[in-house]
């Protein structure tokens, strides 16, 4: 493909909304550009990174036996009221809704449960017509309430959905395995570093999830990794063993004290040096909001511990919480926020705590009074101490919840997710099958999410360098940059052709800059940003036959002959095909 043909237009400045460099630099390369927030145009480069993307998803797929199919991407909102799932979706924000000419209800689907459970519960009548594995490569649309880092948190995306139908659970965890190894081929074929982790399964249920994490600094999900023992873990869902409470003090009496602008833990150390985090226990209040009602909920916690929401979430079984705000707290403490405690708190507040604050005594605590906070308070002696369970967040350097082996928190970009669903939309939906003693049977589902457009950004947010974009061979826009420096030159002209129908010829995908008025220096600076992994430059050597050659991201050029170069290509591309 010869670049001079291409509407190839390269920035020199990132865009002003760009936070993360893939975002940056594919902006800046022209494979992106946006049309609104979190709506982007797929440029002609950016759609071969995606077709490549999609191809290996596809053959991993059809390799497995599952079977491709559309879905339409518009739904009636009706099959969202079947499957429960409508209120949450709306009151989210996440679903585009809207009505049509004929006043029915329609949606643009985040995500298709509804639409195959439908199409499968019209079809499926008896165990013989199962498992069967369905999927589709697609448009999604959610609107993100932060649409941000271009395609990594769109509003419309594309993604490749799949879900799997079963007899039994056990059926079902064998489909979930073997989705599983598919999604281990698929990501270590598109040449990404990544970690499958143990995922919360939330308010689905379920008996299993993990998430596929490309490995990256600025990724949105915080990681729990042991590399010893060989456990990783979403932050929201790792669990590990808290270092043990100091031991009591001397005991004294309770005693109020004046705190006046100390609200946060490190001002009350300020106040109190001598009193260690661990003896200071925080109460954090929530306004948590389940299918019939909101309420507020406490939450104690250790003063060196932080409370993990998607625990306190699950464990409250509500749709949402969040931190409440001013007037509820002083509503329900009595209190400015930062002097919340769990002595004097209102009758009606339901008060939890985390394990972290078990066998802590001789603690600082809030006042419930503007200014104040309590000291020296013991458990069982001056309150009951709350019911305990597990809502903290992990740490770096926890152990494992064995005790063996140390945690470390790392950083990740989901780019897959994959979930056992049981029997939650058969149910719901009516999907039944009749087993081999004519009895009816919900259907057991598993679902399975590639995002395909934010693995082409965790791709480079995994490879770049200051320059541009590096893209790993098997999901590059081209495999092979053929830079021509003096195009006019008849030699110049009369080599680069012929590598460029050679390559062709062979199946290669290669750019050709063939642009004439461009100096070498821009050629190189583009060659960089575009990041194409292969790269054979045409100059002064060309007639000896003789071309220079690298590979992006690598140090080191090479001028070798023609023939060898092609070798080259050759080589690297045999070597991601097997
Ligand atoms: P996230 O937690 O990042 O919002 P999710 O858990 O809601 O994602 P799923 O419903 O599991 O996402 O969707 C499957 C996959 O689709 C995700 O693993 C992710 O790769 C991708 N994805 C989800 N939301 C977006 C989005 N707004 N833009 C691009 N890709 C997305
Ligand atoms: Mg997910």
């Amino acid at each position: 493909m010869r670049l001079s043909r291409q509407l190839f237009v390269t920035l020199r400045e990132d865009p002003a909304d760009a936070e993360v460099r893939s975002h940056a630099l594919m902006v800046r390369a022209g494979f992106l550009q946006k049309l609104a927030a979190g709506i982007y145009v797929y440029a002609p480069m950016m759609w071969r990174v995606l077709r490549k993307i999609e191809a290996i998803v596809r053959e991993e797929h059809d390799k497995a036996g599952c079977q491709e199919m559309l879905m339409p991407a518009l739904q009636p909102t009706e099959l969202w009221r079947e499957s429960g799932r409508l209120d949450r979706y709306v009151r989210d924000g996440i679903l585009f809704h809207f009505t049509d000419r004929r006043g029915a209800e329609v949606c643009l689907g985040p995500t298709h449960e509804e639409v195959v459970t439908n199409y499968v519960r019209s079809l499926v009548q008896s165990h013989k017509q199962l498992p069967v594995i369905l999927y589709q490569i697609q448009t999604k649309f959610r609107d993100e309430i932060r649409p941000r880092f271009g395609l990594m948190r769109g509003r419309e995306f594309i993604m490749k959905d799949a879900y799997s139908f079963d007899v039994s659970a056990e059926a079902m965890a064998a489909s979930y395995a073997r989705m599983r190894e598919v999604y281990r081929a698929i990501f270590r074929r598109c040449g990404l570093r990544f970690t499958a982790v143990e995922a919360d399964s939330g308010a689905i249920g379920g008996s299993g999830s993990e998430e596929f994490m490309v490995d990256a600094d600025t990724g949105e999900d915080a990681i729990a990794v042991c590399r010893e023992r060989g456990y990783a873990a979403n932050v929201e869902k790792a669990v590990s063993r808290i270092p043990p409470p100091p031991p009591p003090p001397t005991e004294r009496p309770m005693h109020k004290e004046p705190t006046p602008d100390a609200r946060s833990c490190e001002d009350l150390r300020a106040l109190f040096p001598d009193l260690p985090l661990e003896r200071m226990l925080k109460t954090v209040i929530y306004s948590v909001v389940w299918e019939d009602r909101e309420a507020p909920v406490a939450v104690m916690c250790r003063g060196d511990r932080e409370i993990n929401e998607v625990k306190l979430l699950n464990h409250l079984g509500a749709v949402s919480l969040d931190l409440a705000d001013e007037e509820t707290v002083r509503a329900v403490t009595g209190a400015e926020v930062g002097f919340a405690g769990p002595i004097g708190l209102r009758e009606d507040v339901r008060l939890l705590a985390d394990r972290s604050v078990e066998g802590v005594q001789g603690f600082l605590c809030g006042g419930n009074e503007t200014g104040t906070h309590y000291l020296d308070v013991w458990f069982g002696r001056d309150l009951e101490q709350p019911e305990t369970v597990d809502l903290g967040l992990v740490q770096a350097g926890d152990r494992m919840a064995d005790g063996d082996g140390v945690l470390e928190i790392t950083r990740g970009i989901e780019v897959g997710h994959i979930f056992q669903l049981g029997t939650k939309y058969s149910e719901a939906m009516g999907a039944w099958f009749d087993d081999e003693q004519q009895r009816r049977q919900p259907i057991w589902m598993g679902c399975y999410g590639i995002g395909i457009s934010r693995v082409a950004a965790a791709a480079i947010e995994q490879n770049h360098d200051r320059n541009g974009m590096i893209w790993p061979l098997p999901i590059a826009p081209y495999s092979v940059h053929l830079v021509q420096l003096k195009v006019g030159d008849p030699v110049q002209d009369a080599l680069a052709g012929e590598i460029h129908d050679a390559l062709e010829g062979e199946g290669v995908d290669v750019l050709w800059d063939d642009r004439a008025k461009v100096s070498p220096g821009a050629k190189f600076k583009d060659a960089d940003l575009v990041g194409v992994p292969l790269r054979i430059v045409v100059g002064r050597d060309a007639g000896e036959r003789r071309v220079e050659w690298s590979r992006r991201g690598e140090e080191g050029r090479e001028v070798v002959a023609v023939e060898e170069a092609l070798a080259r290509v050759r080589a690297a591309l045999a070597e991601i095909r097997s």
